[in-house]
Protein backbone atom coordinates (compact mmCIF):
# COMPACT_ATOMS: atom_id res chain seq x y z
CA UNK A 1 0.00 0.00 0.00
CA UNK A 2 1.45 3.28 -0.81
CA UNK A 3 0.79 7.01 0.44
CA UNK A 4 1.02 9.92 -1.43
CA UNK A 5 2.38 12.93 1.27
CA UNK A 6 0.93 16.24 0.48
CA UNK A 7 4.21 18.02 1.19
CA UNK A 8 7.33 18.35 -1.13
CA UNK A 9 9.33 19.14 2.14
CA UNK A 10 12.78 16.82 1.10
CA UNK A 11 13.29 17.01 5.36
CA UNK A 12 9.36 15.81 6.00
CA UNK A 13 9.64 13.57 3.31
CA UNK A 14 12.82 11.39 4.57
CA UNK A 15 10.95 11.36 8.44
CA UNK A 16 8.16 9.79 6.78
CA UNK A 17 9.63 7.30 4.70
CA UNK A 18 12.07 5.88 7.80
CA UNK A 19 8.65 5.50 9.52
CA UNK A 20 6.18 4.10 6.71
CA UNK A 21 8.79 1.71 5.10
CA UNK A 22 9.61 0.09 8.02
CA UNK A 23 5.78 -0.43 8.53
CA UNK A 24 6.13 -1.73 4.64
CA UNK A 25 4.05 0.91 3.29
CA UNK A 26 5.64 3.27 0.30
CA UNK A 27 5.51 7.35 0.50
CA UNK A 28 5.23 9.30 -2.56
CA UNK A 29 5.39 13.40 -2.85
CA UNK A 30 2.20 14.62 -4.11
CA UNK A 31 4.64 16.82 -6.66
CA UNK A 32 5.10 13.40 -8.17
CA UNK A 33 1.71 13.10 -9.41
CA UNK A 34 1.61 16.45 -10.10
CA UNK A 35 -0.80 17.61 -7.27
CA UNK A 36 -0.46 21.55 -6.39
CA UNK A 37 -0.30 22.75 -2.43
CA UNK A 38 -4.01 22.91 -1.27
CA UNK A 39 -5.29 26.41 0.62
CA UNK A 40 -4.99 25.94 4.03
CA UNK A 41 -7.91 27.74 5.29
CA UNK A 42 -8.97 26.22 8.74
CA UNK A 43 -8.48 27.43 11.95
CA UNK A 44 -6.97 24.17 13.54
CA UNK A 45 -4.26 22.28 12.60
CA UNK A 46 -6.29 19.49 12.42
CA UNK A 47 -8.58 20.96 10.36
CA UNK A 48 -5.66 22.43 7.85
CA UNK A 49 -3.69 18.74 8.03
CA UNK A 50 -7.02 16.83 6.75
CA UNK A 51 -7.53 19.42 4.31
CA UNK A 52 -4.17 18.68 2.78
CA UNK A 53 -4.77 15.07 2.79
CA UNK A 54 -7.97 15.33 0.96
CA UNK A 55 -6.79 17.24 -1.77
CA UNK A 56 -3.83 15.22 -2.44
CA UNK A 57 -5.77 12.38 -1.37
CA UNK A 58 -8.87 13.38 -4.14
CA UNK A 59 -6.35 14.62 -6.40
CA UNK A 60 -4.49 11.18 -7.18
CA UNK A 61 -7.39 8.79 -6.43
CA UNK A 62 -4.70 7.31 -3.92
CA UNK A 63 -4.68 7.01 0.06
CA UNK A 64 -2.60 9.63 1.20
CA UNK A 65 -1.55 11.87 4.56
CA UNK A 66 -0.42 15.77 5.36
CA UNK A 67 1.05 17.02 8.43
CA UNK A 68 0.29 20.47 9.79
CA UNK A 69 2.94 22.37 12.36
CA UNK A 70 3.35 25.30 13.68
CA UNK A 71 4.17 26.97 17.67
CA UNK A 72 1.81 27.67 19.90
CA UNK A 73 1.96 30.22 23.07
CA UNK A 74 -0.79 30.33 24.91
CA UNK A 75 -0.27 33.42 26.54
CA UNK A 76 -0.44 35.37 23.21
CA UNK A 77 -4.29 32.92 22.74
CA UNK A 78 -2.29 30.27 21.25
CA UNK A 79 -0.58 32.40 18.39
CA UNK A 80 1.23 31.94 15.98
CA UNK A 81 -0.41 28.85 16.01
CA UNK A 82 -1.61 27.60 12.56
CA UNK A 83 -0.36 30.96 11.05
CA UNK A 84 3.19 30.14 12.07
CA UNK A 85 4.48 30.25 8.72
CA UNK A 86 3.01 33.60 7.66
CA UNK A 87 2.74 35.31 11.01
CA UNK A 88 5.22 38.67 10.04
CA UNK A 89 4.40 37.37 6.05
CA UNK A 90 8.03 38.37 5.51
CA UNK A 91 10.01 35.12 6.34
CA UNK A 92 11.65 33.24 9.33
CA UNK A 93 13.63 35.58 11.25
CA UNK A 94 10.70 38.51 10.81
CA UNK A 95 8.60 36.06 12.20
CA UNK A 96 10.88 35.65 15.23
CA UNK A 97 11.06 39.45 15.43
CA UNK A 98 7.64 39.83 15.40
CA UNK A 99 6.98 37.01 18.71
CA UNK A 100 10.16 38.57 20.63
CA UNK A 101 8.09 41.85 20.14
CA UNK A 102 4.49 39.95 21.35
CA UNK A 103 6.69 38.97 24.56
CA UNK A 104 7.90 41.82 25.47
CA UNK A 105 7.69 42.36 29.13
CA UNK A 106 6.51 39.14 29.81
CA UNK A 107 8.32 36.88 31.64
CA UNK A 108 8.34 33.52 33.62
CA UNK A 109 5.57 31.03 32.59
CA UNK A 110 4.21 33.75 30.18
CA UNK A 111 6.79 32.74 27.79
CA UNK A 112 5.82 29.09 28.00
CA UNK A 113 5.31 27.80 24.43
CA UNK A 114 5.30 24.20 22.20
CA UNK A 115 5.45 23.27 19.20
CA UNK A 116 2.56 20.91 17.74
CA UNK A 117 2.42 18.48 14.47
CA UNK A 118 -0.60 17.09 13.34
CA UNK A 119 -0.54 14.03 11.38
CA UNK A 120 -4.06 13.41 9.12
CA UNK A 121 -4.04 10.42 7.08
CA UNK A 122 -7.44 9.18 4.77
CA UNK A 123 -8.09 6.00 2.69
CA UNK A 124 -10.01 8.33 0.23
CA UNK A 125 -10.87 11.66 -0.34
CA UNK A 126 -14.58 11.47 1.51
CA UNK A 127 -12.62 9.13 4.64
CA UNK A 128 -14.95 9.29 7.47
CA UNK A 129 -12.39 7.53 8.99
CA UNK A 130 -9.24 9.91 8.57
CA UNK A 131 -6.33 8.63 11.37
CA UNK A 132 -5.05 11.34 13.62
CA UNK A 133 -2.10 11.70 15.36
CA UNK A 134 -0.62 14.43 17.80
CA UNK A 135 2.98 15.36 18.87
CA UNK A 136 4.02 18.21 21.18
CA UNK A 137 7.38 19.41 22.18
CA UNK A 138 6.90 21.95 24.90
CA UNK A 139 9.57 24.26 25.87
CA UNK A 140 9.81 28.51 26.32
CA UNK A 141 10.72 31.32 24.29
CA UNK A 142 14.28 33.21 24.47
CA UNK A 143 14.51 36.66 25.07
CA UNK A 144 16.83 36.81 22.20
CA UNK A 145 17.58 34.74 18.61
CA UNK A 146 20.41 31.95 19.41
CA UNK A 147 21.91 29.26 17.12
CA UNK A 148 22.72 28.67 13.25
CA UNK A 149 20.56 25.01 13.05
CA UNK A 150 17.61 24.04 12.44
CA UNK A 151 14.60 26.70 10.65
CA UNK A 152 11.78 28.57 11.60
CA UNK A 153 11.14 29.71 15.06
CA UNK A 154 14.28 27.03 16.43
CA UNK A 155 16.23 30.25 17.72
CA UNK A 156 13.63 31.56 20.11
CA UNK A 157 12.86 27.74 21.30
CA UNK A 158 14.83 26.50 24.44
CA UNK A 159 13.17 22.52 24.99
CA UNK A 160 11.87 22.04 28.78
CA UNK A 161 14.97 19.87 30.22
CA UNK A 162 17.62 22.52 28.05
CA UNK A 163 19.31 25.34 28.26
CA UNK A 164 20.03 26.05 24.50
CA UNK A 165 17.52 26.77 22.33
CA UNK A 166 16.83 24.04 19.19
CA UNK A 167 18.63 26.13 16.50
CA UNK A 168 21.79 24.71 18.51
CA UNK A 169 21.09 21.01 18.88
CA UNK A 170 22.07 18.69 16.96
CA UNK A 171 19.62 17.54 14.19
CA UNK A 172 19.64 13.76 15.45
CA UNK A 173 18.83 15.39 18.99
CA UNK A 174 16.22 17.36 17.70
CA UNK A 175 14.75 14.77 15.18
CA UNK A 176 14.57 12.55 18.18
CA UNK A 177 12.60 14.86 20.66
CA UNK A 178 10.49 16.94 18.09
CA UNK A 179 7.00 17.33 17.14
CA UNK A 180 7.06 15.35 14.44
CA UNK A 181 8.88 12.69 15.41
CA UNK A 182 6.11 12.36 18.34
CA UNK A 183 3.64 12.45 16.37
CA UNK A 184 4.45 9.58 13.71
CA UNK A 185 5.39 7.73 17.50
CA UNK A 186 1.86 8.18 17.91
CA UNK A 187 0.63 7.38 14.56
CA UNK A 188 2.51 4.02 14.10
CA UNK A 189 0.13 1.89 15.99
CA UNK A 190 -2.72 3.31 14.48
CA UNK A 191 -1.34 2.22 11.36
CA UNK A 192 -2.14 -1.42 12.72
CA UNK A 193 -4.58 -2.92 10.29
CA UNK A 194 -4.61 -0.06 7.45
CA UNK A 195 -3.40 -2.71 4.60
P1 LIG B 1 4.36 23.57 8.00
O1 LIG B 1 3.70 22.54 8.82
O2 LIG B 1 5.48 23.02 7.17
O3 LIG B 1 3.42 24.44 7.25
O4 LIG B 1 5.15 24.52 9.04
C1 LIG B 1 4.52 25.57 9.65
C2 LIG B 1 5.49 26.54 10.29
O5 LIG B 1 5.63 26.20 11.66
C3 LIG B 1 6.92 26.57 9.75
O6 LIG B 1 7.05 27.41 8.65
C4 LIG B 1 7.66 27.13 10.95
O7 LIG B 1 7.50 28.52 11.03
C5 LIG B 1 6.92 26.49 12.11
N1 LIG B 1 7.54 25.21 12.49
C6 LIG B 1 7.01 23.97 12.38
N2 LIG B 1 7.88 23.03 12.84
C7 LIG B 1 8.98 23.71 13.22
C8 LIG B 1 10.24 23.29 13.76
O8 LIG B 1 10.55 22.09 13.97
N3 LIG B 1 11.12 24.28 14.01
C9 LIG B 1 10.86 25.58 13.78
N4 LIG B 1 9.72 26.03 13.29
C10 LIG B 1 8.77 25.09 13.00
Amino acid sequence: MAFVLASNNPGKLREFEQLFTKLGFEVVPQAQFGVEDADETGLSFIENALIKARHASERTNQPAMADDSGIVVPALKGAPGIYSARYSGKGDAANNEKLLRALEGIEGAGRSAFYVAVIALVKHANDPMPVIAEGRWHGRIAKSQVGEGGFGYDPLFIPDGFKITAAQMTPDDKQALSHRAQALKALAPKLNGLQ
